[in-house]
């Protein structure tokens, strides 16, 4: 029986299983499971080189493993090379581990639902981690006229900054479009805490109310039941948005076609992660 899954810790929110199943199940492919593989980082590498040995032929990786990922893998893209982590990974018989980012496509495909968006906007990435990595390489490789990262450690933010060529800033600055790209605003039970208020959530992005009005454009890699507290400070402003499920959407079918070879139901995932049914027929 193939099998898929995502590698986290936490990931017990991870609407990836749901979304998956749902595009196994609406081609037919009877037999094939994805499911949630919670490992902890003293685990993980282990855990992932027996996967392959263990009937798996992939799995997407999330917080906090993307970057031990690419380490673990014998082969990686360029593009997944270039950011320094991946969140796909494809089990060959042999044992070897091949590791892909379809996070950064992902956002991109995600980004074209705003299609009043100047070509090339000025960019403002908050976060530092895999995700901040895989959107700021995104960024600049769809054309962005200007990219910078702002993160709550400056000295990651440098580090990633140097690495891709981008500026790093000690404090958020305007932009065109806004990419929040760290942890902030998830809601699970996890071992990730809510934010105690929206007020509060934008403060760990460096940000006030009146502040998120000066993005036109605001995307939240966070997604969650309800609103993120930057979603819904950017709604209250006017200004167009794209929410953590649209791009978990996008990332996912580019990773469902790289292990399956059979283009994605981008409608059938779409309504899985949403929870809505859209079973065929
Ligand atoms: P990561 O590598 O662990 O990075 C986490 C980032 O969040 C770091 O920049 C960290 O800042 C920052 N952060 C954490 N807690 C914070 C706080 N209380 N205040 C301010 N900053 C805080 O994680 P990742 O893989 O980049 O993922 C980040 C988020 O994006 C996760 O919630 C993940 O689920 C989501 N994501 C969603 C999708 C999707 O398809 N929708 C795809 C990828 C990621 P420091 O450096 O200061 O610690």
């Amino acid at each position: 029986m193939p099998r898929l899954g995502v590698l986290g810790w936490p990931v017990a929110h991870s609407r990836s299983p749901a979304m998956h199943n749902a595009a196994l199940a609406a081609l037919g492919m009877e037999g094939w499971r994805y499911q949630r593989l919670p490992v902890p980082p003293a685990l993980f590498a282990e855990t992932t080189r027996a996967l392959g040995q263990s009937g798996f032929l992939g799995a997407n990786v999330t917080i906090p493993h993307k970057q031990a990922a690419l380490a673990l893998a014998a082969h990686a893209s360029p593009a997944a090379r270039e950011i320094g982590a991946a969140n796909t990974l494809t089990f060959a018989g042999d044992g070897t581990i091949a590791a892909e980012n379809t996070d950064a496509p992902g956002l991109i495909a995600a980004l074209s639902t705003l299609t009043d968006m100047p070509a090339h906007p000025r960019a403002l990435v908050l976060g530092a981690g895999g995700s901040a990595r895989a959107a700021v390489w995104a960024l600049r490789e769809a054309g962005a006229s200007e990219v910078s990262v702002w993160n709550r450690t400056f000295e990651r933010a440098e580090a990633l900054a140097t690495d891709l060529g981008v500026l790093a800033v000690r404090e958020p600055r305007a932009a065109d479009l806004l990419v929040n790209c760290t942890s902030v605003g998830l809601h699970v039970g996890d071992g990730i805490e809510r934010s105690a208020t929206e007020a509060e959530a934008l403060n760990q992005l460096g940000l006030t109310f009146d502040q998120v009005g000066e993005y036109s454009y605001v995307v939240d890699l966070v997604y969650r039941s309800g609103s993120t507290p930057l979603l819904a400070a950017a709604r209250a402003h006017g200004a167009r948005t794209v929410d953590g499920l649209e791009v978990l959407v996008a990332q996912g079918a580019l990773s469902f076609e790289l292990w399956t070879g059979r283009p994605a139901p981008l409608e059938v995932m779409r309504g899985a992660a949403r929870g809505r049914d859209t079973a065929p027929g």
